[in-house]
């Protein structure tokens, strides 16, 4: 179990909403910041505040080298070869558009397929689903498993020759289903096609090793790993990147600009036109030291542990019907559910009351929700700093909101 004094480092959650302790379990949306992260924005802004890789003086070269520092941090964190395949972005879908605009648009022809699952969030699918009408190329989804989760026979039957992107989730926002990266990469390689990898519910649960998982590209965001919102990392492989055109012209991506040609910065800058968000990319390295202190393997430990006490729980309420695998161990830290004849809007209201933060809508996945047959749901999701209590306050607000609609619609 997690050590209880990680919370102290959390000082959000020290406070009363709607007259209760708050219960924060929306990590899965946005994850808190640690006093580590704040303090490290403040710092830059109080003492270092200076535009990037322009400036002869000091305070130009201690920004430079806190926004270099923190690219070196997440090239360690996900164990790049080399930090030219860092990129900052403004997150996870910021990346994957940039993919798709540059990489997608350069490789992908008529009657190419581009390959994802039913369980993709809207950020890696409205990308492809536009570059395919572009391009006249076929989307195809893999086919899932009815506890929401892939196997390989389902992947090998929808990759193909023709296949030249398969994009997926390491982790479903809703189902929670971790998906087998290394052995789809495999396959997608197999086939010549590249592996792009949704790293917003992987990287800030479990230890993300780019190498090991033989991805092209990778996307995620820094506010749901303890860092602040407005920065994320596209990695993608030199080779690949080398050849990929710049998306945004402009300041900071060049190397000459003449009248009529100009040609680009060295990577990873070529993809980073205009003054970068530097405070941003600091507090996201403070995140990632935050989060090596700790150790991955027991986030994702203690993320299980609760996640196996939640199902327990919800599968001890009566009407209650969990989404996704039941095994904790192929799951990422969140619970999704719905309860017989509440609308899960009407339990996120009943929990706010009680100072519980849990997510209601189609969680920007509403291809799934219709695969799930349901139009939206309900999720508690659970980061480092949540406890049994948090679990046990959520089964109890869930029980009074049972006995609230029961006694409303007598
Ligand atoms: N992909 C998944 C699986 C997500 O859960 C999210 C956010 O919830 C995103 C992509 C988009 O992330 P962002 O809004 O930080 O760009």
């Amino acid at each position: 179990m997690m050590k209880t004094d990680i919370r102290s480092y959390f000082p959000i959650l020290n406070q009363e909403v709607n007259g209760h302790p708050l219960v924060y379990l929306d990590s899965a949306a946005t994850s808190q910041k640690p006093t580590q992260v704040l303090e490290a924005v403040k710092h830059y802004y109080e003492y270092d505040n200076s535009n990037v890789h322009r400036g002869v003086h000091t305070l130009g070269n201690r920004a430079t080298d806190a926004y270099e520092g923190a690219r070196e941090k997440v090239r360690q964190f996900i164990n790049a070869k080399s930090t030219e395949e860092v990129i900052f972005t403004k997150g996870t879908t910021n990346g994957l558009n940039m993919v798709a605009a540059s990489f997608g648009r350069a490789n992908v022809d008529e009657g190419d397929e581009i390959v994802i699952t039913y369980m993709e969030h809207h950020s890696n699918l409205i990308p492809w689903q536009q570059l395919a009408k572009e391009k006249n190329a076929t989307l195809k989804y893999i086919d899932m498993n009815p506890d929401g989760t892939l196997s390989i026979d389902q992947v090998k039957e929808a990759i193909t020759d023709r296949t030249k992107i398969v994009s997926i989730a390491f982790a479903s926002n809703v189902l929670g289903t971790v998906n087998p990266i290394k052995e789809i990469a495999a396959i997608a390689h197999a086939h010549g096609a590249v592996m792009i990898v949704d790293g917003a519910q992987g990287v800030p649960h479990f230890h993300t090793d780019v190498q090991d998982l033989d991805c092209d590209f990778l996307a995620f965001s820094g506010h749901k790993m303890c860092g602040p919102t407005g920065i994320g990392v596209l990695y993608g492989k030199k080779e690949h990147l080398e050849n990929m055109s710049p998306i945004d012209f402009g300041g900071e991506m060049i190397s000459t600009v003449g009248l009529y040609e100009s040609t680009w910065a060295d990577l990873p800058w070529k993809f980073e036109g205009g003054t970068p968000n530097i405070a941003g990319a600091i507090g996201l390295g403070a995140a990632i030291d935050f989060l090596e202190t700790i150790g991955m393997d027991a986030i994702i430990e203690h993320e299980r542990n609760l996640t196996r006490y939640a199902i327990e729980q919800l599968n001890a309420i009566d009407g209650v019907s969990i989404y996704g695998p039941q095994d904790p161990t192929k799951r990422s830290g969140l619970v999704t559910f719905n309860i017989d004849g509440i609308h899960p809007h009407d339990v996120a209201t009943v929990l706010d009351m009680e100072g519980i933060a849990v997510r209601a809508g189609h969680h920007c996945a509403q291809p799934l929700m219709k695969w799930l047959k349901c139009t939206a749901t309900a999720r508690a999701s659970f980061y480092l700093y949540n406890t049994e209590a948090d679990v046990a306050r959520l089964i109890e607000g869930l029980r009074s909101a049972k006995e609230y609609f029961a006694d409303v619609n007598e």
